[in-house]
């Protein structure tokens, strides 16, 4: 298994062009860099269609009789519906300046990894399918018919995608592959072929609100033993709103931040800030996830799942809604949302209740990210911080794909770790900000039994913090996303052993000075900051702030 391999073989990537035209190549599926297949309960949940047992390395993956219509059907459907797929189909000259800018390409040296050539796998079947010349001419004109052993080519290499966007930022066409391999993926859905670990989520969501299956007294019980632990950390007692009518806003986070570690200390830090400034807030037990797989599944599942945040706001009767750190969440608020469930005119504009800013980029949408939030916060002096309490970290920050690409939100995040710590390096500007390298297992490919790819994927976001690391002495990655905290800790175990991964709110948590807090020599994780702690014999710790 590929897990067992060390980062030196991982790193012997052959990077030798083939001799081959990349038809006559034929792909083989590898354990290491394929996810298991949805099961069929979860299938049935929520409607979808062809549900059963089947596995990537079986001949027969057990698709319907008439799935090759059902294919041109829906690629039919998809051409007439969505202008941008029709485009992205038609405008690719083969220019190359997208091919090696996928982190997975780059971490696995598989030509087939270059976006312009993931494309292509079903730019070819719409030649071959759909226009004259590829009709008349196929091969000739970079056309094919849909095959079984294509309809796999396809489903293996969609998820190879982390629909991160990187490669659309160098195409001089603005083709955007991401929306390709969206594509690609609700026409594999027809058949019942989607992976089990988006495929449960999108199941558990459905049922209980959010991808862990959380029964609402879980997902309080949960937040409030990290109010226990804030109780013992920082000596405040923290009794959080869950499901208050009437509440000014309503807060809405990934569920990956409730129950796993290290999102859990991101968690304290949003449930410190609340407390701190006195905010009229509520969690909600029923819009209990931000996250949302359905946008790796198809369209129509990320509107039915993401539905329920606003159904919640209308019931609670909240002015407003205030998003955790996430990532894919944040760009179906800031691109699909309105269309999908909006505009929900039962809302108001946001407004910071304690400094009165208008966000006006929120007119639409009525969400803004805790990032802008807390950055609003610092700029009018509302919070009592004390950065050395963070001075045991040397910080970077890894800009999330969704919020950077799909939200271009630079600078709110670098702000606030400026005012909260007193270390923090960047990395190198080519893969950072725009051009930033995903995390390499975005999109719900965040799989154990997909660790190769995981670890290919994640090379290049790891060797940008491996540099930091060695020149700056770099201990800590921060960033703004549920999926990062869940997966760069076993890419950097593997690459970086010496970097700890944060959310940018648990360092704003180990910052804020909180009325009646008791000396602090731990941190959110209870782990000693040198120069807090007592020294033995000692009576009192001094914060020199
Ligand atoms: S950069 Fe754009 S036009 Fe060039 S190969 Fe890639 S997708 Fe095609
Ligand atoms: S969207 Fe990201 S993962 Fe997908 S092909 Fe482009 S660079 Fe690669």
């Amino acid at each position: 298994m590929a897990k067992e391999l060390t980062p030196q073989e991982m790193l012997r990537i052959d990077l030798t062009p083939p001799n081959k035209d990349w038809m006559d190549i034929p792909t083989v599926i590898k354990p290491g860099i394929y996810c298991y297949p949805a099961k069929p309960e979860k299938v049935e949940i929520v409607g979808m269609p062809n549900p059963h047992v089947w596995s990537p390395l079986d001949d027969d993956w057990g698709l319907p009789e008439d799935w090759k219509e059902t294919f041109l059907e829906g690629m039919r459907e998809r051409l007439n519906k969505h202008r941008s797929f029709k485009i992205f189909m038609d405008i690719c000259v083969r220019c190359g300046a997208c091919a090696d800018k996928c982190h997975f390409f780059l971490g696995s040296g598989d030509p087939k990894n270059m976006p312009v050539a993931r494309a292509e796998l079903i730019r070819s079947v719409y030649r071959g399918e759909f226009t004259k010349a590829g009709k008349i001419l196929g091969r000739l004109a970079g056309g094919r018919k849909i095959t079984e052993d294509v309809l796999k080519e396809i489903w293996y290499y969609m998820f190879q995608c982390t629909e991160c966007r990187r490669c659309s930022l160098f195409c001089p066409y603005g083709i955007d592959t991401a929306e390709v391999t969206i594509i690609g993926r609700e026409l594999i859905n027809l058949f019942g072929l989607n992976i089990n670990w988006i495929q449960e989520p999108v199941a558990n969501c459905y049922e209980t609100g959010n991808h862990l299956g959380l029964l609402p007294h879980t997902f309080k019980q949960n937040i409030e033993f990290m109010c226990m632990d804030i109780e013992d950390f920082v000596g405040v007692t923290i009794e959080p709103p869950f499901n208050k009518k009437g509440a000014e806003i309503l807060f809405v986070t990934p569920s990956g931040d409730v129950f796993a570690d290290p999102g859990i200390y991101t968690l304290m830090g949003y449930l410190l800030l609340f407390e701190h400034i006195g905010l009229d807030y509520t969690w909600s037990t029923y819009a209990s996830e931000g996250g949302n797989f359905g946008f790796f599944t198809s369209l129509d599942m990320a509107q039915r799942l993401n539905a329920k945040i606003y159904a919640e706001a209308k019931r609670l009767g909240v002015k407003w809604i205030l998003g955790g750190e996430c990532g894919h969440m944040w760009r179906v608020v800031h691109q699909y949302m309105n269309t999908f469930n909006g505009p929900p005119e039962f809302l108001e504009e946001p407004v910071n209740p304690l400094t009165g800013t208008k966000f006006e980029n929120a007119k639409s949408a009525k969400m803004i990210h805790i990032s802008e939030f807390t950055a609003d916060l610092i700029k009018h002096g509302k919070l009592k911080l004390n950065p050395k309490r963070n001075d045991h970290l040397k910080v970077t920050y890894h800009d999330s794909c969704n919020p950077s690409r799909g939200m271009g939100m630079f600078e709110e995040p670098r702000y606030i770790i400026n005012n909260v710590c007193n270390n923090f390096y960047e990395m190198p500007e080519n893969t950072i900000r725009e051009q930033t390298f995903c995390c390499g297992s975005g999109a719900g490919l965040n799989a154990g039994e997909n660790m190769e790819l995981r670890l290919r994927g994640g090379l290049p976001r790891a060797n940008a913090v491996k540099y930091v690391h060695e020149r700056f002495g770099v201990n800590m990655l921060s960033c703004v996303c549920a999926i990062d905290r869940a997966v760069l800790p076993a890419s950097m175990e593997y690459w970086v052993p010496d970097v700890n991964v944060c959310g940018v709110s648990e360092l704003v948590g180990n910052a804020l000075i909180m009325e009646g807090e008791h000396d602090r020599p731990t941190d959110l994780r209870g782990e000693e900051i040198p120069g807090f702690a007592k020294a033995e014999g000692e009576e009192e710790v001094t914060e020199d702030v």
